[in-house]
């Protein structure tokens, strides 16, 4: 008995399962070309998602950057704290997405 991951999922499985127990998935009756397909499928959902956080993590960036620019609060005021606040947020997601894509894309 050898474990696997589960191609849909990505948990490990033993082999001798024909369903996975985690998502249901039919592992047995998938063949190779068709676990691989699943896997970029995977790869390329999982991009995508990030892809998204770092475009709303530079939405968050920009919006307190503006707010700080157009709006000028008062230093120490609530929107002063607020605006910083994402812009810090903002520039941290938006790094730590940008560093797990290329992670990703490494992989292949
Ligand atoms: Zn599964």
């Amino acid at each position: 008995m050898a474990i696997v991951s589960c191609p849909n999922c990505n948990k490990s499985i033993s082999d001798k399962h024909k369903q996975c127990p985690h998502c249901e998935n039919n592992v047995a009756e998938l063949n190779d070309e068709q676990r691989q397909q699943l896997a970029r499928e995977k790869r390329i959902q999982k991009q995508q998602m990030f892809m998204n956080h770092s475009f709303l993590a530079l939405f968050i960036f920009l919006g307190g950057f503006f707010c700080l620019y157009f709006l000028q609060p008062e230093p120490k005021s609530t929107n002063w704290y607020a605006c910083t606040a994402a812009i810090g947020i903002g520039c941290i997601w938006y790094l730590i997405n940008r560093v797990i894509l290329v992670t990703l894309k490494k992989k292949k």
